[in-house]
């Protein structure tokens, strides 16, 4: 690095013309200032220790000179005195200024400007002791016609040795100065804005980025009028140690917030996270350089906040660059806002230091610069505001496409439930109808089954479980109604012959027979049942003993009179019958029916068979 510093110094001495050595400068008023450079020579005093009377008893041989268009010796503590003539070639009085250009200059001392007064001033020193009450160091003086004068300068600082002398006549001088005040009002005029207007914008939009283009603005702006001089000037003209510790900070606080502003507009965390954590550790810095302002000697300060400012450019402008080779739009604009300003910053760096001569260019270098910078800057955030528009118009779209599709596939998702919906309902109704068909034959298979159960299944009758319960209620009714009720036991004679005779299949067929016939004769509400075997049973409602004795007579004979015809077979069949019949009264029970009907059939086999008798009380004792 110091090579590199060695070499372009090099270079620029070459580049810039070597200037004769001319032992005074004649004061000729001219459009342009005069630089005293080229007659100015140099005698540095590293201990700062010399007066102004050893000084004047220097040997020649001590100054050197500066051969230059300004006196500039980069940062040293050195006491430099400076010792140049001006000459009047004039035939009257002339009122001339030297301007001395940098205001930050700690101490600068100037003799032979007025007699034998001298003149003090410079940063370190109470404003009101200047001469003239103005931003940086005016040093009135008047020459005789044909006068040559010494001056001799003493400059001292912490800061940059750099003298930005110039030279102008009175008149020179005022326009010079209403000039600077018109570009220095527009170029704070145009900060200003620019921070209102970014400012603004942060309120409404709140984004953060705006917020740090604005800090970075206010604090570059004051980091400006300290150095112009203007903030010593209007600000704190006695707050010295303030003053020259406000330097460096406001430079940290302004790469600070500029670290933020670029980490943000240039999208950096949506980069590798070696951006994030360069960021932090220049952030880092930043706070390190602010820490140093308060704590560190000036000078420190001072150079830290130098080397932060050019390591900050360095990687802002390789940030840009990535940036911009990845496709971010808005990195080509930042590219060019960052180059115009990291140029006038080299500029004006370099030419503190002193390997480039000053010059008003230099001199506002970084001015023009940032003025540029904040112009392409406020661009580039338009076309930011441009390009967030376009993506939240196409965030918009795709919204409004979103939803289509949604309301789509919402359409189809309900279209699909209510054929979903309908399937199942169809399917429930089937079921269901399935169900209660099930249902309905289980009930028709149950009423079967119960109806089978009170069937006899040879002869299709009732059995005798019926005949128990249809006989207590026939038997309750006829009570209530007071009604006869009949009873007719039945047993078919001699069967067991049949059986022997013919087989078990014939005497089938003789039972099914003989239950057929007496099915014909009976009334619908008459209860006809197997009893068991070759028995049967029948109640006969509203009948009494004598209709019921009718009824059982029809049926021997029906039954004597038709043989039951098998095959080839004819089987004749006879029947004995006992029958029992009273109007029930309260006592009267099932098995009395049950009782008296059997032993009265008793009595028909017993009277040789095929007979119908009616029970008989006297007739018990025959049993
Ligand atoms: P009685 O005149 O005294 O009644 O003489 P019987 O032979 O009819 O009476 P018994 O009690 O001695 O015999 C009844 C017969 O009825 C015996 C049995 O072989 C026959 N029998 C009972 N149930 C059935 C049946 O379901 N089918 C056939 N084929 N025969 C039966
Ligand atoms: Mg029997
Ligand atoms: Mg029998």
């Amino acid at each position: 690095m110091p090579l590199l510093i060695v070499l372009l110094r090099v270079l620029l001495l070459l580049l810039l013309p070597t200037l004769g050595q001319a032992t005074s400068l004649s004061l000729v008023a001219s459009d342009a200032p005069l630089l005293p450079g080229p007659v100015i020579h140099v005698w540095a005093d590293p201990e700062g220790l010399a007066d102004i009377h050893s000084v004047r008893q220097l040997p020649e041989s001590a100054w050197q000179p500066v051969a230059r268009r300004d006196a500039s010796f980069g940062y040293s503590k050195h006491a430099y005195w400076l010792r140049f003539s001006l000459h009047n070639p004039a035939a009257e009085v002339i009122d001339w200024v030297l301007l001395i250009g940098n205001p930050l200059l700690d101490y600068l001392d100037a003799y032979g400007l007025d007699g034998e007064r001298v003149y003090r001033a410079g940063d370190q020193r109470p404003f009101d002791e200047r001469w003239v009450n103005h931003r940086q160091l005016v040093l009135p003086f008047s020459l005789a016609p044909g006068e040559e004068r010494e001056l001799i300068l003493r400059m001292q600082t912490n800061g940059s040795a750099n003298l930005s002398a110039s030279l102008m006549s009175n008149e020179g001088f005022t326009h010079y100065e209403q000039r600077m005040l018109l570009l220095q009002g527009l170029f704070f005029g145009a900060l200003l804005v620019m921070l209102i207007y970014n400012l603004s914008i942060f309120v409404i939009t709140r984004d953060r980025n705006y917020l740090w283009y604005s800090l970075f603005v206010a604090c570059f702006s004051f980091y400006q009028f300290i150095q112009l001089g203007f903030a010593l000037q209007w600000l704190w003209p006695q707050a010295l140690a303030w003053h020259q510790l406000s330097f460096p900070l406001s430079s940290a606080l302004a790469t600070l917030f500029g670290i933020l502003f670029t980490y943000g507009v240039l999208d950096l965390k949506t980069g590798p996270a070696a951006y994030t954590w360069i960021c932090r550790a220049l952030m880092a810095c930043s706070v390190l350089v602010i820490v140093l302002a308060f704590c560190a000697p000036y000078t420190v300060a001072l150079i830290g906040s130098f080397v932060l400012v050019v390591v900050c450019a360095v990687f802002a402008c390789l940030f840009t660059l990535l940036r911009w080779r990845d496709g971010y739009q808005p990195a080509k604009l930042f590219a060019l806002g960052w180059s115009a300003l990291i140029l006038a910053s080299l500029f004006s760096i370099l030419s503190g230091t002193g390997i480039i001569a000053n010059s008003l260019l230099t001199l506002h270098a970084q001015q023009i610069g940032s003025l540029f910078e904040l112009v392409i800057f406020s661009i580039a955030l338009g076309s930011r505001i441009r390009l967030a528009q376009h993506a939240q118009q196409q965030a918009q779209e795709q919204l409004y496409a979103n939803e289509h599709e949604l309301r789509l596939e919402q359409a189809k998702s309900l279209d699909l439930q209510k054929q979903i919906n309908e399937g199942l309902e169809a399917r429930v109704a089937e079921r269901t109808a399935s169900l209660q068909h099930a249902l309905q034959e289980l009930s028709t298979a149950n009423r079967q089954l119960a109806e089978l159960s009170r069937r006899d299944s040879l002869t299709g009758l009732f059995n005798r479980q019926v005949l128990n319960e249809e006989l207590e209620r026939m038997l309750a009714q006829a009570k209530r109604s007071q009604r006869p009720l009949a009873m007719l036991m039945m047993d078919l004679d001699h069967f067991k012959k049949v059986n022997d005779q013919h087989g078990h299949l014939v005497g089938d067929a003789c039972l099914q027979h003989a239950a057929l016939r007496m099915q014909q004769r009976m009334r619908s509400n008459d209860l006809l049942v197997r009893f068991g075997g070759e028995e049967f049973a029948a109640v006969l409602c509203d009948t009494d003993q004598s209709g019921a004795l009718d009824l059982a007579e029809q049926l021997r004979a029906d039954l004597t009179s038709h043989p039951c015809t098998y095959q080839d077979l004819s089987i004749d069949l006879s029947l004995s019958i006992g029958v029992y019949a009273l109007i029930p009264d309260i006592g009267s029970d099932r098995e009395q029916l049950l009782r008296h009907a059997d032993q009265a059939l008793y009595r028909a086999k017993a009277a040789g068979r095929n007979k119908v008798i009616g029970y008989e009380a006297s007739a018990l004792g025959d049993v």
